[in-house]
């Protein structure tokens, strides 16, 4: 069986040993080297078994039955070091693979090899990113991604910086936006304000930017919820008599998001005519790409999707989710330099000195509102002198490209699937449909039944493990399907195996 963790054997006296008798406590490199090459070893047999199409993709039990199948106890003596490989074999059997190629459930999957030994790197490395002085090659780095990432956003200047999540990078624009227009909040707080900030997102967008009104003090009833279409885009035209009507209500719009790539339905905003309206309004346009970014790479789908986002003044583009960097990889990228470092400099004396003998613009960490942040960059980094610029652009394509293949499966089988609508990026909405409801024309009744029977089929799936796909119901219909092609392990037999597993699952429904 994988990762059973009797399969993993230290020598005799090396497994009686404990973390007291190795580095660095004792000068013992061989019991270490013995100790964490066995641990490499259970990593490897993980990363086997996520990439053997015949294992399974978790292997699920309730809360209460796992808290048996585990020792979770912290105790008052420190355990072997065979028991440490043991407790890491049994932590990885019960993990879910989020790598397999079975697995289409969350918007991050995959496990890229490069970016996972870059994570390893980083580990050992085990350095904070506030300083250059503790970290100097990573913030360089920094330095470079960043920069080619905001030149392919297509800004030849501008500021970045890596954050703890999409939702933390939408935050950041959130907070610079309202420095940029009302600079004596920082000091004096809503006093500086002309009256009640108002910002403006679409239904579909990520609740992190409602989060942003209720985190930033505005209320998240001052966050306007702009309709979207029937393709879940925001549309413009009640975008513009939204803002109209805060305004003549007294009220003070500043900030709207355009949301490139929806969670769950994967649509664009049209970010060209919200621009426009931003720029009547003289109001600060974030575009959230935290999902849809990637595409920016692929000149063959960057277009119409993220056509204008180098007119925004913010953009959150997460490369841990379309581009494969092994989780957490965020970032959030200004066109106005300087803002970052004026919004929420805080000059802390003990870490920012200013004297100091190099260049102190490196010194990155004032930026935020962290004040540790953890090395994200150099995972992302590795993989990109992997991959090239070109390898990222491929990869891209392919992803939508086995979309459209999923697509023409499920319209191939009309019997068996129905197709929500056509995806704008690797977020593809369906229901399954079982033997009792086929030829039964669509009406809303029968979406109904439909989508109960999500939850037994996903149900079914988890317990016995050969498959992850999400679901979810949303404002215009009940709980429908929403597979994620986001994993360059995936092929178009893993395509098929999906639905042909969906089908086996809930054919009796
Ligand atoms: C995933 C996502 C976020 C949040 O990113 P986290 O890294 O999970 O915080 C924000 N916006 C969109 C559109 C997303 O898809």
């Amino acid at each position: 069986m994988s990762l059973n963790p009797r399969n993993y054997k230290l020598s005799d006296r090396t497994a009686r040993m404990t973390a007291h008798d190795i580095l660095p406590y004792v000068d013992a490199m061989p019991e270490t080297r013995e100790f964490l090459l066995k641990i490499i070893d259970v990593l490897l047999d993980f990363v086997r078994t996520t990439n053997d199409r015949n294992e399974k993709v978790l292997e699920f039990h309730h809360p209460e039955d796992m808290k048996k199948l585990l020792d979770l106890d912290l105790p008052h003596r420190g355990v072997t070091l065979q028991q440490l490989v043991e407790d890491c074999a049994t932590t990885l059997k019960y993990q879910v693979k989020t790598g397999h190629p079975h697995f289409f459930n969350q918007l991050s999957t995959g496990l890229d090899l490069v970016s996972m030994a870059g994570e390893w790197l980083t580990a050992t490395a085990n350095t904070n990113m506030f300083t250059y002085e503790i970290a100097p090659v990573f913030i360089l780095m920094e330095n470079v991604v960043l920069t080619k990432m905001r030149e392919i956003i297509g800004w030849t200047s501008g500021d970045s910086i890596l954050a703890p999540g999409g939702s933390i990078s939408n935050l950041y624009a959130f907070l610079a936006a309202r420095h940029k227009m009302f600079p004596g909040y920082k000091e004096r707080g809503t006093k500086a304000l002309p009256g009640e900030l108002v910002m403006f997102t679409s239904d579909q967008s990520h609740y992190s930017i409602k989060s942003c009104a209720s985190v930033g003090g505005l209320g998240t009833d001052n966050c306007v919820m702009v309709p979207s279409d029937e393709h879940g885009r925001m549309i413009p035209r009640e975008l513009e008599r939204l803002i109209v009507e805060r305004k003549q209500k007294g009220y003070v719009p500043f900030f709207v998001n355009a949301t490139a790539g929806t969670t769950v339905l994967g649509a664009f905003d049209p970010i060209i005519e919200i621009a426009d309206i931003c720029k009547k309004y003289g109001l600060w346009l974030h575009v959230d790409a935290a999902w849809g970014g990637g595409l920016m790479l692929s000149k063959k789908y960057r277009h119409p999707r993220l056509t204008g986002i180098e007119r925004a003044d913010s953009v959150t583009w997460n490369p841990h989710k379309l581009m494969g960097a092994i989780f957490q990889c965020s970032t959030i990228h200004f066109k106005e330099d300087g803002l970052l470092i004026s919004c929420n400099q805080m000059s802390a004396e003990y870490l920012f000195m200013t004297d100091k003998q190099y260049d102190i613009s490196y010194d990155t960490g004032d930026k935020v509102i962290q004040c540790g942040r953890h090395n994200d960059i150099f995972k992302l980094w590795l993989q990109w002198r992997a991959k090239g610029t070109e390898g990222f652009e491929r990869q891209q394509d392919r992803l939508m490209d086995l979309v459209q293949y999923q697509v023409r499966r499920i319209k191939e089988q009309s019997n068996l699937f129905h197709l929500i609508m056509e995806p704008e990026c690797v977020n593809v909405s369906f229901w399954y449909i079982p033997k009792r409801l086929r030829g039964v024309p669509h009406d809303a009744s029968k979406e109904k039944e439909l989508g109960k029977i999500c939850p037994i089929i996903k149900s079914r799936m988890m317990q016995k493990g050969s498959l992850m796909v999400g679901y979810q119901p949303d404002d215009r219909r009940p709980n429908f399907f929403r597979s994620i092609i986001s994993s360059a392990a995936v092929t178009e037999k893993d395509v098929d195996f999906m639905l042909d597993e969906i089908h086996r699952l809930g054919d009796d429904l």
